[in-house]
């Protein structure tokens, strides 16, 4: 099948390239010249376990195309999808720019029946605004012709990407016309060999459907940090309760971790929004505006514990960090909690010593040599002079560190887990301080 995708982020060339993969012609399409010149060489843009072989072999097999000619791409595809971004707007709801740019777009230049397929995370009702964008371009254009919307919200997962794309656990399409629904149904065949996972709804559902997920998800988070609060005040552990509740099936284990809050281009702008949608409805989101509320406290978690065990004198003082991005795998740092402890860590007069596998790009890019950072080549050679260790990502290469080389390097023996991977009882023994999220802190 005839695949266009516009924009080429992490949902756009992941699903560009999954469809290809399966044997479609797809073509990418992005306004950023310099990505788009990127891929054309074989680079990735971004880091996705497994993305780059992907790309390359379908690129070399000719399935896989990218350009930044929109006029090609909507003469390409029978389906044109939409996986532009939806960044927060000022008053939290999502910035759909991009996406009626590219409704536009599309209708600037479609002569014939298109399906345009959104794909990008958009408040209900956005289909509508798609359809009005362009039936206003082929009316201005005096061209008559059919075409379809549909909502189709993208599931994946960073650093998981590929895997989640190729073996969803779902494929959500939200449709109001039977031929729309079997084409989708015909593209997603390849990846629904097993059981069919496509679950067909209309519209408006479907583009609620990605709120509700992101928001149940961040409320399970938000909810294990507001635990983790109060088991530090009455004296219990929090990895213990965890482990208690996670027993009973209606809770299960999944999800449930606490930690120094949600970061990602998803959960905290996703929130908001949903939260907006429910305010311009005359209905007020509470338990949406706590979520994201104690996501907010929590990301000054760490540094409160950071600035008592120092009696609140960190100037001058030097931390190693062992992580980057919001979560391991990705290299994406878009709202990620290592950035606002070191934000709040410069202001107080400390530096950083960074280290993370892939996000130094992207550190690099967001900071530059900004005074106070430092990136290292390696977790050894992050803690070289510092006074003590702070962990911000779980990746595995943190997970069983050399504890004796750690102390070696450090000026006090002192580690700050913001997600809690390591025992208590091990660092003790060691004789390390260890400050985790709710855990009674071992001194
Ligand atoms: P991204 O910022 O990584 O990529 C967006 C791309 O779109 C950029 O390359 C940008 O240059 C391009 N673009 C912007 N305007 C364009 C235009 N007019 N024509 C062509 N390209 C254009 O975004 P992302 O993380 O891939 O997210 C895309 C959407 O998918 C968002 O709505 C997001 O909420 C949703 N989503 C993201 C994830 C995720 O894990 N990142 C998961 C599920 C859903």
């Amino acid at each position: 099948m005839r695949v266009s995708i516009f924009g080429t982020g992490y949902v756009g060339l992941v699903t560009g390239a999954c469809f290809a993969e399966v044997g479609n012609d797809v073509i990418c399409v992005d306004v950023d010249a310099d990505k788009i010149e990127q891929l054309n060489r074989g680079e990735m843009p971004i880091f996705e376990p497994g993305l780059e072989a992907m790309v390359i072999r379908n690129r070399d097999a000719g399935r896989l195309r990218f350009t930044t000619d929109a006029a090609m791409a909507v003469e390409h595809g029978d389906f044109q999808f939409i996986a532009v971004g939806t960044p927060s707007d000022e008053d939290g709801s999502a910035d759909l720019r991009h996406v009626l740019t590219v409704a536009d777009t599309i209708a600037t230049s479609m002569e014939s029946h298109r399906i345009i397929v959104d794909k990008s995370t958009v408040p209900v009702g956005t289909a509508d605004r798609v359809r009005e964008a362009v039936d206003r371009r082929l009316q201005q254009r005096g061209v008559t012709t059919s075409y379809s919307v549909v909502s189709n919200p993208e599931f994946l997962k960073e650093g998981a990407a590929i895997n989640d794309f190729m073996k969803p656990e779902r494929v959500i399409v939200g449709c109001d016309d039977a031929y729309s629904r079997e084409q989708l149904h015909a593209l997603y065949a390849p990846f629904n060999r097993n059981h069919d996972r496509l679950i067909s709804m209309d519209v408006r559902s479907a583009e609620l459907t990605k709120y509700a997920a992101n928001a149940m998800l961040a409320t399970k988070i938000s909810f294990m940090n507001e635990l983790a609060n109060i088991a530090d005040r009455v004296g219990a552990d929090i990895e213990r309760v965890r482990i208690g509740i996670g027993a009973d099936p209606r809770i299960g284990y999944h999800f449930i971790y606490p930690g120094a809050g949600y970061g990602g281009s998803c959960f905290p702008k996703d929130v908001k929004a949903l939260a907006r949608t429910a305010h311009d409805v005359d209905y007020v989101p509470q338990l949406l505006q706590a979520v994201e509320e104690v996501n907010d406290r929590q990301k000054h978690y760490l540094f409160n514990r950071i600035r008592e065990h120092y009696r609140g004198d960190l100037a001058g003082r030097r931390f190693a960090l062992w992580g980057l991005s919001f979560k391991p795998n990705t290299d994406d740092m878009r709202e990620a909690a290592s950035r606002r402890l070191m934000e709040s860590l410069w202001e107080a007069g400390a530096s950083v010593q960074a280290f993370d596998p892939k996000a130094m790009d992207e550190t690099r890019r967001l900071y530059g040599d900004r005074a106070g950072l430092t990136l290292c080549d390696s977790p050894e050679a992050a803690l070289e002079g510092c006074d003590a260790l702070v962990v911000m990502t779980e990746w595995n290469l943190f997970r069983s560190p050399d504890f004796e080389l750690i102390r070696s390097h450090l000026a006090d023996a002192v580690i700050f887990d913001g997600r809690n991977i390591y025992d208590p009882a091990v660092l003790a023994r060691l004789g390390f301080q260890y400050h985790a999220i709710g855990r009674p802190p071992v001194t």
